[in-house]
This record gives structure tokens, sequence and C-alpha cells, in this order.
């Protein structure tokens, strides 16, 4: 039975969870599962041995959202839930973004990379051109992810006080297998770009938009989310990068809570995401997806906790 919720599939702002699978490594580490996901609802078990599992006195934490993707729940699934829409809008000629939030190692990427093939294939069944940026956001650093040469792309605002990115470049695309092709070679160049300056994806938000006149589909792959908890360790470098995230994360949520109300502007210039992505708040007829990837894993359970936590809030 499908018992995610209508309603919660029609607002404009719309959060979802997605658990993946425990991995092989992982259970030969002794490793266990703490999570269930059924329906709308996710379920994290406070258990520090697999016996606690059984227990009937162990804790647990629940959390409700659009809907809860169990691990065995298919790629057409979650693109059917969670992006369809998203492309039916921008192909209505309106904007919408998709966020992927979570953990590192949670299954951000491996998602939106499900999302970019039926996407590709959905918009080339109305459209015969679109065009695609794409950009990486490292602290206040930003680059052009199609142009590995380029240099440090600038942002400004135009007189009607439109953010505008200086020196992106657009790729003009006529197919679904460019566009695939387009998309992969940009989260690709975000692997490449993050080896040479030893610097991880993790740090990192990625930004790929799929643009048609005035309509644009914008699909965002956050840094990961646990690194504010990690705010008080580590080196000034990563103090810093987890003041970003944070500041980020809160912007992200006051843009979404003002949405959700219709009332006010969002606060989108409290960040440099915010800021470039507030097109797709600003309109009245935005819609925004935030999915949220969480690890199964008992030793991620209080990354996966501060991940449910942050999503419940955005909804
Ligand atoms: P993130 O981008 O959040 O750091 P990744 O998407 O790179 O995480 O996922 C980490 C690893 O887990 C990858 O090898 C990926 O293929 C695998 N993975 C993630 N989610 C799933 C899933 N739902 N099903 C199968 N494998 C997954
Ligand atoms: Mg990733």
């Amino acid at each position: 039975t499908d018992s995610s919720s209508p309603e919660a599939e029609q607002c404009r702002v719309r959060v979802y969870v997605r658990k993946r699978p425990l991995f092989e490594y992982e259970k030969e580490e002794e490793e266990f599962d703490v999570a269930t996901a059924l329906g709308r609802k996710i379920v994290i078990h406070n258990c520090l041995t697999k016996a606690d599992l059984r227990s009937l006195f162990i804790s647990h934490m629940g959390f409700q959202f659009a809907h809860a993707f169990a691990e065995s729940v298919s790629e057409d699934e979650v693109y059917r839930h969670c992006a369809a829409d998203a492309v039916q809008h921008m192909l209505a000629g309106k904007v919408a973004t998709v966020f992927m939030f979570g953990q590192t190692g949670s299954g951000k990427t491996h998602t939106m990379s499900g999302l970019f093939r039926r996407a590709a294939q959905h918009i080339f069944r109305s459209e015969s051109s679109v065009t695609l940026t794409a950009f990486e956001i490292a602290g206040k650093v930003m680059r052009d992810l199609l142009d590995q040469s380029s240099k440090e792309l600038k942002i400004r605002e135009d007189k009607s006080g439109k953010t505008q990115i200086l020196g992106l470049q657009g790729s003009d695309i006529s197919s679904p297998d460019a566009l695939l092709s387009g998309l992969t070679q940009a989260q690709g160049g975000r692997a490449t770009r993050a080896t040479q300056v030893n610097e991880t994806s993790s740090r990192s938000h990625a930004v790929f938009c799929i643009t048609k006149g005035d309509a644009t589909l914008t699909l965002v792959d956050c840094a990961g989310s646990e690194r504010r908890e990690d705010a008080t360790q580590h080196d000034a470098r990563s103090r810093k990068d987890a003041a970003e995230i944070n500041s980020t994360i809160f912007a992200l949520k006051e843009c979404f809570r003002v949405m959700r109300s219709s009332k006010g502007q969002p606060p989108y210039r409290e960040s440099l995401l915010t800021r470039v992505l507030a097109d797709s708040f600003g309109s009245a007829e935005a819609l925004v997806v935030a999915i949220g990837t969480v690890s199964p894993a008992a030793k991620d359970t209080e990354h996966s906790i501060g991940t449910l936590r942050a999503l419940q809030q955005l909804q």
C-alpha cells in the first residue's frame, strides 16, 4: 500500500527521507541496522549492541515526512515521488529546486545520479533544447563545474536587485543523452577538483541548473551535514567550513519557512547558496523539495538523528 501523504506531496515545500542499505563491508565489521523506514515514518533505534535491537526497552526516535523511503525502494519510485513534479513544474514554465541533504556517505550523490538519468528522459519528452549550467560553492568560493579552466566565479546584483553569476558557462543541450553526460561531467568535475586541491566534495555544495526560457530546474547536492557537529573540533579550517555550512542550513531553513507561510521575503542574502538561489525561493509559484539521506548504521546514529532533526525543521 502507498501510505505517503497526498497533502504533504502537494505543498510548495516537500521534505522526504531516504535510508541507504547497510554495506557488505559494514556487515563484516559487525555494524548493524538501527533505522526503519515505512510509509511516512522513519525510526532510529538507540542501540549500543546488536542484541539491543531485540530488547523491548530500547528507546527510539521517530520522524515523519512526506514519505520515508526504505533501502529496498527503487530509484524509479524515488524519482516519481520526489522529482517528477519538480520537472513537470519546470516544463510548465516555473521554477523548482531539489536539495540533497545528509551526512557524507549517506547517498546524496547516489540519489542525485538516479534523478539525473530520469529527469533527462522526462525533460526531452516535451522539450527539444535546454541550457545546462553547473557550479560548486566551497566556503565563499564559487567555481564552474562545466569549465574546469575557469577562474573563480563572482556574483553581482543587476539593477533590479537580481543576483547574477559572472562568467558561468551555459551549455546548450538537445538530447537526453547529452544532458545526462553534461550532468555526469559536472558531477565528475567536482570530484576531480576535490582531489587536486585536497578537499573532499563533502565540504562543498554542487548546484546543477537546467533552464528553458524563464523556467529552471535546480538540483543541489549539499555539503555533508555532519560538519555541523564537528564544529568544536579539528583545525580552524574545519571550524570555518562548519560555520559556513551551519549558516547555509540556517538560511535554507528560514527561506523554507517563509515559503511555507507565503508571508514576507525569504532571507536569501544570509548565505551564498541561498543568495544565488534567490529566484528559486522568491517566486510565488516556486516548488522546493528536500531529500534527506541517512545511513542505517549504528555508528552513524548521531549524524542520522542530526540530519532528521534538521529536515524536520524544513517542513
Ligand atoms: P554522499 O554523496 O552522501 O557522500 P554517496 O552517494 O557517494 O554519498 O554514497 C556513498 C556510497 O553508498 C556510494 O558507493 C553509493 O553508491 C552507495 N549508496 C548510497 N545510497 C545508496 C542506495 N540507496 N543504494 C545503494 N547504494 C547506495
Ligand atoms: Mg556526494
